[in-house]
C-alpha cells in the first residue's frame, strides 16, 4: 500500500467531468485499483456545468491530465472536442471515457465492454433469440449496440415512457447498423407481459428503481419472467432492484449493473494505465463499502 506523501510531481492524473457529480462511485473504484497495484495515480471527481465543458478541457489539456470518465451531460457534447473517435462509441453516439496521448484526446464508450461481460456467460442462449430492452436513452444505445454487433440477437422489443423515443433509437441503429428487427412499445405494464414473457433477455436500461426510488419497476407482474429466462438490470444502486427480485422470485438468472460498472471501469482503466483492474479484488472492498 502507498503511503500518503505518495502524491508528488510525478503522480498522474485521472478524473471525471459532469454536472451533478457528487453521487460518482467512479473515483472509489479507480482510487481503491491505484492503491491495490501501488500505482501513482489519483481519480478525482470534476464537476463540469453544462456550458463549462469547452473551459474545462483547455484546462485539463493544460495540466497534463492523463485522463478522464464523462457523464451526463457532456457523453454526447464531447465529441467535436476529440481528435478520435472509437467504433463503437461512434455508433452508440457517447463517449464515456477519453485519453489524452500527448495533447491529442481519443473518446471511447467502455459501458459497451461492460455490457459485453456482463451478458458473456450466456452468448449462446442470447444469439438468434428475442430480446427485450426497456429505455431509450444512453445507457439502452450501447445495450442495443452489444446486443447487435457481439451477441446477434434476433429480434429486439424496446419498451420505452416516452414510445416515440423508442421510435426514434429504431431508426437510429436502423441507419447506423442497417438492423430493422425492432418492435416498439410504450410502458403500460399489462400490455406487455406476453412481450417479457417471451423474450429470453430483458434488461433494465432505465433509471427506473435506482436508489432512492427503490420501490419503482417497470413491472410488478409476476408472470412477466419465468426460469427460461436472464434478466439485467443496469442499476447498481441499489445492488439488487426490485425488478431483478421479482424475476429471481421466478426462477430466472439475473445480472446486476455492479458487473458491468466495474467491468466499464476496468476497460477505462486499462486504457489510462495500459494495465489490468484487479477486479474481483475492486468488487469485494466497493461491496463492502456499499453496504456500510
Ligand atoms: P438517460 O439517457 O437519461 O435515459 C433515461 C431512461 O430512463 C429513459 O429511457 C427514460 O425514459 C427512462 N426513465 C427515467 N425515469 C423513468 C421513470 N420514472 N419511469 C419510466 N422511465 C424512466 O440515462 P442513461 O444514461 O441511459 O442511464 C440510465 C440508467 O443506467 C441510470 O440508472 C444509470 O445509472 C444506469 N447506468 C449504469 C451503468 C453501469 O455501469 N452499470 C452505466 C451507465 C448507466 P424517457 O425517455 O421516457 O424519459
Amino acid at each position: 500500500m502507498q503511503s500518503l506523501n505518495k502524491f508528488n510531481h510525478n503522480t498522474k492524473i485521472i478524473g471525471v467531468i459532469g454536472h451533478p457529480i457528487k453521487h460518482s462511485f467512479s473515483p472509489l473504484i479507480h482510487n481503491i485499483a491505484f492503491e491495490l497495484l501501488d500505482q501513482n495515480y489519483i481519480y478525482l471527481p470534476f464537476d463540469v456545468p453544462i456550458n463549462g465543458l469547452k473551459d474545462a478541457l483547455k484546462g485539463m489539456l493544460a495540466l497534463g491530465i492523463k485522463g478522464f470518465n464523462v457523464t451526463l451531460p457532456h457523453k454526447e457534447k464531447i465529441f467535436p472536442f476529440l481528435k478520435e473517435i472509437s467504433d463503437e462509441a461512434g455508433i452508440v453516439g457517447a463517449i464515456n471515457t477519453v485519453v489524452n496521448e500527448d495533447g491529442i484526446l481519443h473518446g471511447y464508450n467502455t459501458d459497451v465492454t461492460g455490457i459485453v461481460e456482463s451478458l458473456n456467460p450466456y452468448k449462446d442462449e442470447i444469439a438468434g433469440a428475442t430480446v427485450t430492452v426497456i429505455g431509450a436513452g444512453g445507457a439502452a444505445r450501447a445495450v442495443i449496440f452489444a446486443l447487435i454487433r457481439t451477441f446477434k440477437v434476433g429480434h429486439i422489443n424496446i419498451i420505452n415512457r416516452t414510445e416515440q423515443k423508442g421510435e426514434s433509437l429504431k431508426e437510429y441503429f436502423s441507419s447506423k447498423m442497417l438492423y430493422n428487427e425492432f418492435k416498439t412499445y410504450s410502458l403500460l405494464p399489462p400490455d406487455l407481459v406476453e412481450v417479457f414473457r417471451s423474450s429470453k433477455l430483458i434488461v433494465n436500461a432505465t433509471s427506473m428503481g435506482m436508489s432512492p426510488e427503490i420501490d419503482d419497476s417497470a413491472t410488478t407482474i409476476k408472470e412477466s419472467f419465468n426460469s427460461d429466462q436472464i434478466v439485467f438490470d443496469v442499476i447498481y444502486t441499489p445492488i439488487k432492484t426490485k425488478l431483478l427480485k421479482i424475476a429471481e422470485g421466478q426462477g430466472a438468472r439475473t445480472i446486476n449493473g455492479l458487473q458491468m460498472f466495474i467491468e466499464q471501469a476496468a476497460k477505462s482503466f486499462e486504457l489510462w494505465t495500459g494495465e489490468k483492474m484487479p477486479t474481483d479484488k475492486v468488487k469485494k472492498t466497493l461491496i463492502s463499502y456499499l453496504n456500510s
